[in-house]
Parts: C-alpha cells; sequence; structure tokens
C-alpha cells in the first residue's frame, strides 16, 4: 500500500472493516508514522467525543436529580396537603367507628332480648321453684286454659250456627 489510508482510519477504529482491509491498515500502520500519529489522533478524537457524551449525560443526571425535588416538593405539598387528608381520613373514622357503632348498638339490642328472654326463663322458673307461686301459675294457668276453652267452644258454637 503507497497510498495512506486515511479514510479508512476511523473505520478501523470503529471496528467496520472487512478482516481483509484491517490486515492491510495494521501491516501500513506498522511501517508509517503519520498514519499512527493520525490513528492517535482520531482515537483522541473518540475519546474526546465519549467525554462530550459522558458531559451530555450530566444534565440528564442533573435532570432525574431535578425530578428528585420536584418529587421531594411534591411530598411537601403533599405533607401540607396531610391536614386535609387526616381530616378526611378522621370524617372515615368516625364514620366507619358510627358503622361499627351501629353494629354494636345492633348486637347489644340483640343480646339485650336475649337476656329479656332469659330473665323470663329465669323467673319462670324462679316461679316453679317457690311452692306458692307454683301452686298460682298453675291455678292461673289452668284458669286461662279453661277460659281459652270455653271461649274457643263458644266461638265453635257461634260459627255453627
Ligand atoms: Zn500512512
Amino acid at each position: 500500500m503507497t497510498k495512506h489510508p486515511e479514510e479508512q482510519l476511523s473505520a478501523y477504529l470503529d471496528d467496520e472493516l472487512t478482516p481483509d482491509e484491517r490486515r492491510e491498515i495494521e501491516a501500513h500502520l506498522e511501517t508509517c508514522a503519520s498514519c499512527q500519529a493520525l490513528l492517535e489522533d482520531l482515537a483522541g478524537n473518540n475519546d474526546d467525543l465519549v467525554q462530550t457524551f459522558s458531559l451530555i449525560e450530566a444534565p440528564f443526571d442533573l435532570e432525574a436529580r431535578v425530578m428528585q425535588s420536584i418529587g421531594a416538593e411534591e411530598k411537601r405539598q403533599f405533607a401540607c396537603n396531610g391536614r386535609i387528608v387526616a381530616l378526611l381520613l378522621g370524617l372515615l373514622t368516625l364514620g366507619l367507628f358510627y358503622l361499627l357503632t351501629g353494629a354494636i348498638i345492633g348486637k347489644l339490642i340483640h343480646g339485650w332480648s336475649k337476656l329479656v328472654v332469659t330473665l323470663i326463663y329465669a323467673s319462670s322458673h324462679f316461679i316453679l321453684s317457690v311452692p306458692a307461686l307454683t301452686g298460682g301459675t298453675i291455678v292461673l294457668s289452668l284458669f286461662i286454659l279453661v277460659a281459652s276453652f270455653v271461649s274457643l267452644k263458644r266461638l265453635l258454637r257461634t260459627s255453627a250456627s
């Protein structure tokens, strides 16, 4: 190769040459100091380019940091809105408490009715446990039974005639 392959050097650096072209360039570079210098220059330029890209990347990082600080600002705003949120949560809690209390009141009423039934049951037991009261209750029960029997008989008679 007599001609300096200057135009191919950047392609050589970017690894864009065929293996044959590469070998030719490498063979030329071994013998040509000026092309070696040019290659080093180009390599230096490539490094500069890499550095430039890394410098371009810095603003990206900056942007990320700006976004982060915006996020922090939003968080601060959220903290300010926190009172409203807390108020809403408080109202929600009160609402839930009201609902739960309502359920508890319902349970209490249910429990109370059970208690009343138990009291009636207990009082009936108490009546049965006292002979005088038992006698009275039996007499009363018999009276009610007879009265209802009589009234039933009367009802049947009136409906028959
Ligand atoms: Zn050369």
